[in-house]
């Protein structure tokens, strides 16, 4: 029997108000049902955004540090609850389970983050151009947060969201991915153990149609802070607008990692495995092309090739298992269709380009570990978020063009070079353009107490995760005060 999810609204569990629900399946095996989730609309969403509003005073007025410590104590309660969150997320969503770990890690090291990070909500005092007044700057929170997340991160990128949005002393309405709605559940458990107060965060499952457009409308909700496709983005970016919303978008990625004639190849060849196939492909890092030197061009591909069709396809809770399902038969089909579009514009496959299907694949959405050879810049397959696990290999001539191809794209989340050559990598540190490198690493790997988050259309130049998040859900209040007993007029009393 499938559990019974709920959302949680006013300090309350409860189904949509329509009564409706919708089913989540283990992509690894469809017969398996993980959950069954209230399928919500609007008029959840305008309960929920009411409580939250409701909340909000009490919640502000709370000393950060206060706050600071049901975060401490979230990050306490996942610690202990890591394995059981992992495998659930396992079921939910496919990737093996050392990465559902990871996710479930990278949760509890932004919640250690975060709760420190509220007693360092500073502001700055600076001297005044006029005698006996003094400035001041203060942060105070926003309001309320609309908090819309995608899949492929259940625990981790929520978490980058809800818990610096608390921190700062906003409420919060949460919608999750329908994907992945079971994890995102008991991170909202979590933290209402650790002590959130009714009201301050509630949580409303459901389709982006109906529950995100009612958040990103609704007059009442402040902020919203999205991560999804680009096509989404765009859309939450114009309506958002509209009501002149703060918005964060962190949004479609084509990440490249270009390989020198002096790299260390086989550390090269670790990082692009990891880097191309680790969730299947499906990281919003993940490395989709591959640029390499034309000097090591032949002996890497064989590597790869030799590599790439060894590794073991299966249900991510066996540890035999390399590479997990992708989500779901839609994107499946995407995957499939972007390999034939790969080989209409003159690509060559090299190892994979089709569903897996044999023994117990054959109940889930798998798909063959996939690399494309002698892709040329331009081509579709090198231009476009695929969002599966397959890697487009393009060779050049040297270290200019390799970054000239990189940066040719729409995107600019992650990057990697491996090079043996300092100075080559510090140029490339200077001249790739995206939001993160990697010098001798692979394009994945983000540590939760850096800035997130990337340059052109990844996204509108905010950041996740680090320091910098906290600008995101705080407005700057500057205060003058003027002891002097009379009145002083800046930029006119006093000329330099
Ligand atoms: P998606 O855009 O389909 O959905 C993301 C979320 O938005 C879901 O909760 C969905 O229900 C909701 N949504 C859908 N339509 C909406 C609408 N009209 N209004 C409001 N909300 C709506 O993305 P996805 O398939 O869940 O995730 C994959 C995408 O996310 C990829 O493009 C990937 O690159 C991107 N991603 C980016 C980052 C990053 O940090 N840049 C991180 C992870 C994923």
């Amino acid at each position: 029997m499938a559990e019974k999810y709920q959302n949680y609204i006013n300090g309350e569990w409860c189904d949509a108000g329509s009564g409706e629900t919708f089913e989540n399946r283990n992509p690894a095996n469809w017969n398996e049902v993980v959950g069954i989730f209230p399928k919500s609309d609007g008029k959840d969403v305008e309960r929920a955004v009411s409580a939250a509003r409701k909340a909000w005073d009490a919640w502000r007025l709370m000393p950060a540090p206060e706050r600071g410590m049901m975060l401490k104590r979230t990050g306490d309660i996942m610690t202990a609850r890591k394995e059981e969150l992992a495998r659930l997320m396992t079921r939910e969503m496919g990737k093996v389970l050392t990465e559902t770990r990871g996710d479930v890690q990278e949760g509890i090291d932004t919640a250690y983050y975060a709760a420190t990070e509220t007693r360092r909500l500073f502001g700055h005092t600076a001297p005044s151009e006029l005698a006996n007044k003094m400035n001041i700057s203060f942060r105070f929170p926003v309001g309320v947060a609309g908090i819309i997340t995608p899949w492929n991160f259940p625990m981790a990128i929520p978490t980058w969201k809800i818990f610096p949005a608390l921190a700062c002393g906003n409420t919060v309405v949460f919608k999750p991915a329908s994907d992945t709605p079971a994890t995102a559940t008991k991170l909202v458990e979590i933290l209402l153990e650790a002590g959130v107060p009714a009201g301050v965060l509630n949580l409303v499952h459901g389709g982006g149609s109906k529950v995100g457009t009612a958040i990103v409308e609704h007059p009442q909700v402040d902020l919203i802070s999205f991560t999804g496709s680009s096509a989404v983005g765009r859309t939450i970016n114009s309506r958002a607008g509209r009501d002149l919303k703060r918005v964060s978008l962190e949004l479609g990625d084509k990440n490249a990692q270009i390989v020198m004639d002096d790299a260390n190849l086989e550390l090269a060849l670790d990082g692009v495995l990891w880097g191309a196939f680790g969730t299947t492909g499906q990281r919003c890092t993940a490395t989709s092309r591959l640029i390499l030197h034309e000097k090591v061009y032949d002996k890497f591909m064989d590597m790869l090739a030799e590599s790439a069709a060894g590794l073991r396809l299966g249900d991510g809770l066996k540890s035999t298992t390399d590479v997990g399902p992708v989500i779901n038969e839609g994107a499946r089909a995407k995957i499939h269709e972007y390999v034939e579009i790969g080989k209409n514009e003159g690509a060559r496959l090299v190892v994979g380009g089709e569903p897996a299907n044999d023994g117990d694949l054959a109940k889930g959405w798998f798909y063959k570990p996939t690399v494309f050879g002698e892709v040329q810049p331009g081509m579709r397959i090198e231009q476009e978020e695929i969002f599966g696990p397959v890697l487009s290999v393009i060779k050049v001539n040297d270290f200019d063009e390799a970054v000239r191809v990189l940066n040719d794209t729409e995107y600019g989340l992650s990057s990697s070079i491996y090079t043996q050559d300092v100075n080559r990598a510090f140029r490339a540190m200077r001249d790739i353009q995206t939001g993160i490198t990697y010098i001798n690493g692979p394009t994945i790997g983000a540590e939760a107490h850096m800035p997130f988050g990337g340059t052109k259309h990844t996204g509108n130049g905010h950041r996740e995760g680090g320091w910098e998040v906290y600008d995101f859900y705080t407005e700057t209040k500057v205060v003058y005060v003027d002891f002097s007993g009379k009145l002083q007029r800046a930029q006119i009393d006093v000329e330099y």
